[in-house]
């Protein structure tokens, strides 16, 4: 088959498009015909360097296809079904595993990190990562699920415990995981203040249902905060920026609030004054990808139209590194999808 690998950690010049062995699907995987894989930060950060990858290695953890074939120990598909994977691996047996916490298990990564992922034509699954899509969402949508949506609902519903009527502030409108949250947070009649970088992205996420749009080129996101809220602040703040926006989540916080976070796209080291942590009762909460059981709560949302999923522009697979050149600037709203 054909597919991207690194060979080397660096710039988007050691994606090479070559071919490769097919896998060979064992008796209890399904072997899936990829249609569609959506680019998430985490490729940059695997193409570029982290540890528990081993080279050659194919990037890619958002993947819809068709199944192809059936290994003989599973029941429950057939070939030509339309699918996407649940985009994480996972041992499947031990304590966290069998107790449904499966972002818990020591063996937990992300598909196309510590394992290959779907930078390619063809791949071998456990059946616990097959789900089976509806007909009214094409390959390119399906793509753009999984990550996302299921860090937004694992980040808002299972850390936060996100209430109605609740105000969250959503940074990084354009981001896909901030278009996941914009919804979700609305799902939960929740308030929704969000941020982004030009005016053609605020009016994107106003139309997704944010409530009030700050621009954080021109605007101070706390300030702006303060005066929208009365000077109260927000119960949520929904981080995965990292170091760019640290001080203006903790300052946009009301007493008891929250910062969940997924991420440091722009850098991992922040520093707050423990003073402020303990006299204002605030929680910082780490929030890593999620359950099974939430990817089929918010896969539920989606499927039903109450979700909706974003594609920014697709690109072939073998002009992978200019999807990642793209995905690198920034412009995007939404997610970025190539089609071997
Ligand atoms: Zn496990």
């Amino acid at each position: 088959m054909k597919a991207v690998r690194i060979h080397e950690f660096g710039g988007p010049e050691v994606l090479r498009y070559e071919d490769v062995p097919d896998p060979k699907p064992r008796k209890d995987q399904v072997l899936v015909r990829i249609k569609a894989c959506a680019l998430n930060h985490l490729d940059i950060f695997v193409r570029t360097g982290i540890p528990g990858v081993t080279l050659p290695h194919i990037l890619g953890s958002d993947i819809a296809g068709e199944i192809v074939e059936v290994g003989e120990y599973i029941t429950g598909f057939r070939a030509g079904q339309r699918v996407l994977l649940a985009p994480m691996h996972f041992c499947n047996r031990c304590a966290k595993c069998e107790a449904g916490v499966q972002n818990l298990c020591r063996e937990f990564t992300v598909l196309g990190n510590a394992v290959d992922g779907g930078n390619c034509e063809l791949i071998a699954v456990p059946a616990v990562n097959v789900i089976p899509i509806p007909d009214n969402l094409d390959f390119n949508q399906a793509a753009s699920i999984p990550l996302v949506f299921l860090t937004a609902w694992h980040m808002l519903v299972g850390r936060a415990g996100i209430r109605p009527g609740q105000t969250v502030l959503v940074l990084a409108a354009g981001a896909g995981v901030g278009i996941a949250a914009i919804q979700i947070a609305k799902l939960f009649n929740a308030h929704v203040i969000t941020t982004a970088g030009d005016e053609a992205k605020l009016e994107k996420a106003k139309a997704l249902g944010a409530d009030h749009v700050i621009n954080h080129y021109k605007q101070k996101i706390s300030h702006e905060v303060r005066a929208i809220t009365n000077k109260e602040g927000v119960d949520i703040v929904f981080e995965h920026v990292g170091a760019a926006t640290w001080d203006e989540s903790m300052k946009s916080l009301k007493p008891g609030a929250v910062i969940v976070t997924c991420g440091a796209t722009t850098g991992p080291s922040v520093s707050f004054d423990l003073r402020f942590l303990f006299m204002r009762q605030l929680s910082f909460l780490g929030s890593y990808m999620g359950t099974m059981g939430e990817l089929y709560e918010v896969l539920s949302h989606v499927f039903a139209g109450r979700l909706k999923p974003v594609v920014d522009r697709t690109f072939p697979l073998r002009e992978l590194r200019a999807a990642h050149e793209y995905m690198e600037k920034s412009h995007m709203f939404g997610k970025i999808v190539v089609n071997p």
